[in-house]
């Protein structure tokens, strides 16, 4: 059997002797074969220089170099995309992931037959304001939304069945999900197991306050996909129609009292002076363009192609 370990790198120069030697010790005490996958998602740093050295006495490393930033995601996904391994892992490159888990995690995923076993950092050394509590409040609404009882969906260390890997489709920022990813794709047996986490040794954590927004927008995404799958137009399009449908009844009524009342020669007045009238107006404006929305999106998705994500400008 062969496992592959993927592993997204920005600026990590300083960590990757280290974090390739425990590795290496780690990997070659397992009876297994090995495959170690690096995607330098566009260092300015030594990092690829570190990796290339690296590969000259250990053949087992595949490397790619993106061209510039394109963002965890896509390094990943360019890593999902290489990897042959029955059996994949994911880990940060900066060390707050322990290799040491690795061999426990292979039993744990096989004697369970588990589709995903993601990593759990039970006891987190990482800023409490600025990482601890967010991450416990997107957590929650993943629980929510999702319906899987993961307590840490974003943790760098996971195991994978190949198949998984190979179905799921990360990007944008959604490696912050990707069990949720996994779900909707019906890969259902996913697990969680606690994890040694380390503070950061070196450099800065590449995730500054942009990560709460974007976070909280992916969230929405998802939730929706898994609730629509990719059909925009059932979701706004049918909201466009009860609104173009709400307004429209409201006009009738207006019109049909206003003619009953000039019939019955009731105290009446000009539907311009009806306040009601301008509601009815704007829900059927609404409407049209919710519908439109949903409309716009169904096209997008049906034409999307996603084979302009990311440029490698190295392999090795
Ligand atoms: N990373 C990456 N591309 C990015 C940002 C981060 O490949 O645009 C890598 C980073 O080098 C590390 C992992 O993703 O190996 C996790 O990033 P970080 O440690 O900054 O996240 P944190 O642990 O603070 O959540
Ligand atoms: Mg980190």
């Amino acid at each position: 059997m062969l496992i592959s370990v993927v592993i997204p790198l920005l600026n990590e120069a300083d960590s990757l002797s280290e974090l390739y030697a425990r590795l290496n010790k780690v990997l070659n005490d397992l009876s297994f074969e090995y495959e170690i996958i690096f995607i330098d998602d566009g260092s300015s740093d030594n990092s690829w220089g570190t990796i290339k050295s690296l590969k000259k006495t250990h053949p087992e490393i595949k490397a790619i170099r993106f061209s510039k930033n394109y963002g965890k995601s896509q390094a990943l996904h360019a890593g999902f995309n290489l990897a042959k391994g029955e059996i994949v892992f994911t880990m940060d490159a900066d060390l707050q992931d322990s290799p040491e888990e690795i061999p426990e995690m292979i039993s744990v995923l096989q004697d369970n037959n588990l589709d995903i076993l993601s990593g759990w950092k039970k006891k987190r050394y990482d800023s409490i304001l600025f990482k601890n509590l967010p991450s416990k409040l997107f957590n929650f609404a993943a629980r929510k939304t999702s319906g899987l009882k993961l307590h840490d969906f974003n943790c760098g260390l996971k195991a994978y069945k190949k198949e998984v890997i190979k179905s799921i489709d990360v990007k944008g920022e959604m490696h912050r999900y990707i069990p949720v990813l996994a779900k909707n794709e019906g890969f259902t047996r996913i697990d969680e197991k606690p994890v040694k986490h380390q503070a950061r040794k070196f450099g800065q954590t590449k995730f500054g306050a942009e990560r709460f927004i974007n976070g909280f927008l992916d969230l929405v995404s998802l939730w929706f996909f898994s609730r629509f799958g990719k059909r925009p137009m059932h979701f706004f399009g049918a909201l466009g129609v009860l609104m173009f449908v709400i307004g429209l009844l409201s006009a009738i009524y207006i019109g049909a009292s206003k003619l009953y009342k000039l019939y019955h020669g009731l105290p009446n007045i000009l539907v311009v002076d009806n306040p009601f009238f301008y509601i009815a107006l704007t829900s059927m404006i609404i409407g049209v363009q919710l519908f439109l929305a949903g409309f716009i999106g169904e096209l997008i998705l049906n034409n999307q192609s996603s084979k302009f994500r990311y440029n490698i400008s190295e392999k090795i």
